[in-house]
C-alpha cells in the first residue's frame, strides 16, 4: 500500500479503490469498439454527460446483459480511464429500453429525446469532475428520466411527449420559448404569429415578416406542452399535433444549428 498520497481525490484508499466511482445513468447511446467492446454515452444525475467503454458487451456471454441498451436506466460502477472510463460493474434499475422498442412511435421519440439530450449536455464531458458537472446536468437528467418513463408507461402520445420534452430539454439549457406573451415585447397573447428566430409568439407590432401564422390551436398546443398541461394537450386536435411538430422541430434545429435525424422521421410520419 503506498503511504504517498499521490492523489487528491478525497476518497481515501488508493490504486483501483480510489479510481472507482458509482453513478445511476440513462443510456443515450452506444457505438462499437474494436472486436466485442462499446463506448457507451451516458447521462448521469450528478456526473453530466459520460463516454464510457464497455468492454465485451458484444460478446453473448456478456456480464452486462441489456443494461447497457439505449434508454436504460442502469446503476453503474466505473474506473477512470487515462481517456475514457471504464465500466466495471452494471445492474439495471429500470429497464425503460425494453418496454420502448415494443412499441415503433414511442422508439422514434426516445431516439430523438436522447438525441437531444445528448446534444445539449456534451459541453461538459471533458469538465466533469467528482464534484459535479454543468449546472444544467441535474435538470436534464431529471427530464429525460421522467420522459422516458412516461413513454414507457404510454401516458401521452409518443410525439406529444417527445414535443414537450423537447421544449423543456430546451429552456433548461437556456432557451426557453414563449407561446403565452409575446417573445420580443412581452405583450400578453395569445398571439396569431410565431417566429422560431425570435423564441415564439410574436404580436402584430413585433411580427417580422416570414413569421408562421399557425392555427390558434397550436399554439395554444405548444403553451400547454410547455408548460405540462395535460389535460389541454391531449385533447388537441390531430392538426395541431402536426402543424406543431414543424414549429418544435424548427426551434430546435435553430438552437442546435443542426438537423436531427430522429426528428426528421417524426416530421414525417402521420
Ligand atoms: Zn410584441
Amino acid at each position: 500500500m503506498s503511504g504517498s498520497g499521490g492523489r487528491s481525490t478525497g476518497r481515501g484508499g488508493a490504486g483501483y479503490a480510489a479510481n472507482s466511482y458509482r453513478t445511476h445513468a440513462l443510456v443515450l447511446r452506444t457505438y462499437k469498439l474494436g472486436e466485442a467492446d462499446r463506448i457507451i454515452v451516458l447521462l448521469t444525475p450528478g456526473h453530466g454527460q459520460i463516454r464510457a467503454v464497455a468492454k465485451g458487451v458484444r460478446r453473448t456471454t456478456s456480464k452486462f446483459g441489456a443494461t447497457l441498451e439505449p434508454f436504460m436506466l442502469s446503476r453503474l460502477q466505473l474506473v477512470h480511464g487515462r481517456n475514457l472510463d471504464i465500466i466495471t460493474q452494471a445492474e439495471s434499475v429500470t429497464p425503460y429500453g425494453q418496454w420502448i422498442a415494443q412499441d415503433y412511435d414511442a422508439y422514434s421519440a426516445a431516439s430523438a429525446m436522447v438525441e437531444t439530450a445528448e446534444r445539449l449536455t456534451v459541453s461538459d464531458i471533458a469538465e466533469v469532475s467528482e464534484n459535479g458537472g454543468g449546472v444544467e446536468a441535474p435538470s436534464q437528467y431529471r427530464l429525460l428520466h421522467g420522459a422516458l418513463a412516461a413513454l414507457a408507461r404510454g401516458t401521452h402520445a409518443p410525439r406529444l411527449l417527445l414535443y414537450s420534452y423537447l421544449l423543456r430539454s430546451l429552456a433548461t439549457a437556456g432557451w426557453a420559448a414563449s407561446f403565452t406573451t409575446c417573445s420580443r415585447c412581452g405583450a400578453p397573447g395569445p398571439h396569431r404569429s410565431v417566429n422560431v428566430t425570435l423564441g415564439g409568439s410574436v404580436c402584430d407590432d413585433c411580427r417580422p415578416p416570414g413569421s408562421a401564422t399557425p392555427d390558434p390551436a397550436t399554439v395554444e398546443l405548444l403553451a400547454a406542452l410547455q408548460s405540462g398541461r395535460w389535460e389541454v394537450a391531449d385533447a388537441a386536435p390531430d392538426q395541431a399535433s402536426r402543424e406543431a411538430a414543424g414549429i418544435v422541430s424548427g426551434y430546435l434545429q435553430f438552437h442546435l444549428e443542426r438537423h436531427l435525424k430522429s426528428l426528421s422521421v417524426m416530421d414525417q410520419s402521420p
